[in-house]
Formats: structure tokens, sequence, C-alpha cells
């Protein structure tokens, strides 16, 4: 068994952002990280741009500047790759974290398999979940959804030109994904449970949707529900009925959410409105020693909680573990 202070699960911007707030209080934690340094950006829509500025994203005091007003993906992954390797923040990636038992004394075994199969065991004294929500969309539960032509992650517009694409979701995903797609010539209908355009929508990007609305070259059902995805077909349901649309492809981008069975599973409770029980100054869960960082921390919405804001949260807790002097014991 491998004996640490503190270890990370995620090395996602938060953890990452987590490591090197412990880092200045002496502590040299381990992040355990099921794929590589940020992973979740990695998987985002290959040639998509932030919406934040870079010096908001910016982790561990290293500055973050770009050519232009909003990094890239690319950008941002040279970013956070290399914050990791200069901070020599410790990784073991390709390696994913399957349990946490809490102990009689109040540390932790954690339990893990690497990218070979081969299980590894950890004893630690704090454990820092950081795992973020991007493994688990938020599926529809409809007929069909689970077949080829369906997925939660959009890459890339190529493989979809000339195609009729039916795109659910009506918030910055799907937008931008509408956009790119109308741009090499897909069929796209986004259709939108909503009665009118989404609020979340960035200010600036709604206009450029809109005319292209207005001007019939994207086909928008408002206040309207996919209900059964056939080969070739969907079926849309909305006031007046249900109505069945050729369709090639389905880009269901309903966003996401934590993984709140994992949380449960090593003690964290779930508030009645669904969120983990933690302390907000601290970021500590209800079982002590457990600490939450990023977005596996968000309340009512998951997109409460973004890299913007997620990325001060290893500051509690390294301040609450000084405090607690809980380590040194
Ligand atoms: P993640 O980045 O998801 O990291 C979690 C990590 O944990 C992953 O690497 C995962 O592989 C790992 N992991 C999960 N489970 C385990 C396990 N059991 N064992 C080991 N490792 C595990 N935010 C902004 O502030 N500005 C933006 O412009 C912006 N743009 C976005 C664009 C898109 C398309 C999306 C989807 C999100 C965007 N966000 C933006 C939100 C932001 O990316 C997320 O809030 C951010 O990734 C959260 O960071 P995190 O470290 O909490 O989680
Ligand atoms: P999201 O904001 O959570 O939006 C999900 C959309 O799917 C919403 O319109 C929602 O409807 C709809 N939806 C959810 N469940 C549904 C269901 N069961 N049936 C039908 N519709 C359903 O997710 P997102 O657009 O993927 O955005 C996730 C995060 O990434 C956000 O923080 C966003 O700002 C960020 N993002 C950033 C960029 C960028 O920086 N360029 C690009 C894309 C996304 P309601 O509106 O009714 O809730």
């Amino acid at each position: 068994m491998h004996t640490e202070q503190v270890i990370i699960i995620g090395a996602g911007p938060c953890g990452l952002a987590a490591a090197i707030e412990l880092q200045a209080t002496g502590i040299q934690p381990l992040i355990i990280e099921k794929r590589n340094v940020v992973h979740s950006i990695s998987q985002y829509p290959t040639y998509m741009h932030f919406f934040s500025s870079p010096e908001l994203l910016e982790i561990g005091g290293i500055p973050f500047t770009t050519a232009n007003e909003k990094p890239s993906r690319l950008e941002a992954l040279m970013y956070y790759r290399n914050v990791a390797l200069r901070r020599e923040v410790r990784i073991n990636a390709y390696e994913t974290v399957t349990a946490i038992h809490p102990q009689p004394d109040g540390s932790f075994v954690l339990e893990s398999q690497d990218r070979y199969g081969d299980p590894r065991k950890y004893q630690a004294k704090a454990v820092i979940v950081a795992t973020g929500y991007f493994d688990h969309p938020n599926e529809l539960g409809i007929p069909g959804e689970q077949t080829d032509k369906v997925t939660h992650f959009f890459r890339e517009s190529h493989p979809y030109t000339g195609m009729k694409v039916a795109i659910i979701g009506g918030s910055n995903s799907a937008i931008d994904a509408a956009l790119e797609l109308e741009r090499v010539g897909a069929k796209v209908t986004v259709v939108y449970r909503g009665a009118e355009y989404s609020k979340s929508i960035k200010p600036w990007v709604r206009p450029i949707f809109e005319s292209l609305v207005q001007k019939g070259r994207i086909a928008m059902r408002l206040a309207s529900r996919v209900v059964e995805i056939h080969p070739r077909a969907i079926v849309v349901e909305n006031e007046a009925g249900l109505e069945e649309l050729p369709n090639d492809f389905v880009l269901a981008l309903t966003g996401f959410h934590p993984d709140r069975a994992f949380l449960a599973s090593f003690g964290v409770t779930m508030e009645e409105e669904g969120y983990p029980t933690f302390n907000n100054e601290t970021m500590e869960s209800n079982v002590p020693g457990i600490y939450l960082a990023g977005v596996v921390a968000s309340r009512h919405e998951a997109n409460e909680i973004f890299i913007e804001s997620g990325r001060f949260h290893g500051r509690k807790i390294a301040a609450h573990l000084a405090q607690i002097g809980s380590l040194q014991r």
C-alpha cells in the first residue's frame, strides 16, 4: 500500500489548481487521473474557443496569454499541461479510482486500477475529489438514444456535411454546434424544450444564430421534444402533436451532471435538491477529510461552477488543511 498525505482524484483545471495550492503549503499531493491531464478539455469540440478570456482560466499564478481575445481548445491544452509539467505536479495518469474507504482513524484507503487493469491501493490522510462532470451526459431516456447515430459529444462538423442533423438542447453547446454544422452544409434542426431561446446563450453568439434561423438556414423547433429516434427519422412532440422528421444523425447536447453515486459510495450525503453536502468556506464534505473541488461541487445546476470559479476551491482546501493541522498528526 502506498501512503500519501493528500490524494486528488482528477487532473482537470480544478484538480491541478488544488495541487498547486497545496504545494504552496509544503504538501506534495498525488493526483490520480483516469486518462491524462485536462482530459475533459481534450474531448471538447476540436475547434472550440473558450468563452472566458485567458486570465480568467489561469491557475497557480502562471500567466495565460493568447494572441486572440479568447483561447482555443488547443491553447488551453498547451497551457494546462505546461503548468502541470513546470510545477512538477505528481500525476498518475491512466489510473482510475474505483473506491474510497473511510478508516476508523480518519484516514482513507483508495482502490484504483491502472491502465493495464492491475489493482493498486493507497492510504491518504485527506482526499480531494475533483472528478468534474463531463463523463456523465444528461440522458433523455427515449427509444433509440443508445444507437450509433446519436452522440452526446460533438467533436467537429466535417462528418456531417450534407446530412440531416437534429440537435437536442438549446444552450451553448447546442448553438455552437448548430453554427459549425450550418457552415459545412449540414441540414440542421435544433429541437429545444424551452418556449423561447435559452437565456444562457452567450450574448455575442445569439444574434448570429437568430439571423440564420430567420434566413431559414437553421430550423428551430421551440417548445418541442424528441420522443423517439429511428434509423432514418426522429419523432418530435410539441403542442401541435407528433411530427416525424427525416434524420441521419442526432447530437443530444443536453449538458452534464457530476457522478453523485460515486460520492455517495464513500459517505458524502446529498441534499434534498440533489447536490452534495459540503461547507462552502472549506469545501470539506460531510465526511471529514474528504473535500470537493471544481464542478463536482455544483449545487442546483451543473453550470454554476466553471473553471473561472472552481479554480479557487483548492485555495480554500489548502487553508483549511493548514488551519486544522490534521496532516501533521
Ligand atoms: P474536469 O475538467 O472535468 O476534470 C475532471 C477530471 O477527473 C477528468 O480529467 C477526468 O478524467 C477525471 N476523473 C473522473 N473520474 C475519475 C476517477 N474515478 N479516477 C480518476 N480520474 C477521474 N468554463 C469556463 O470557466 N470558461 C469557459 O469558457 C468554458 N468553456 C467550456 C466549454 C465546454 C464545451 C464545456 C463542456 C465546458 C466549458 N467550461 C468552461 C466549463 C469547464 O470546462 C468545466 O467547468 C471544467 O472542466 C471543470 O473542471 P474540473 O477540474 O472540475 O473537471
Ligand atoms: P447546458 O448549458 O447544461 O445546456 C443543456 C441544454 O440541454 C439546455 O438547453 C437544457 O434545456 C437541455 N436539456 C437538458 N436536459 C434535457 C432533456 N432531458 N431533454 C431535453 N433537453 C434537455 O449544457 P452545455 O450547453 O453543454 O454547456 C455546458 C457548459 O459548457 C456550460 O458551462 C457552458 O457555458 C459551457 N460551454 C462553453 C462553450 C465555449 O466556451 N465556447 C461552448 C459550449 C458550452 P433547458 O435550457 O430547458 O435547461
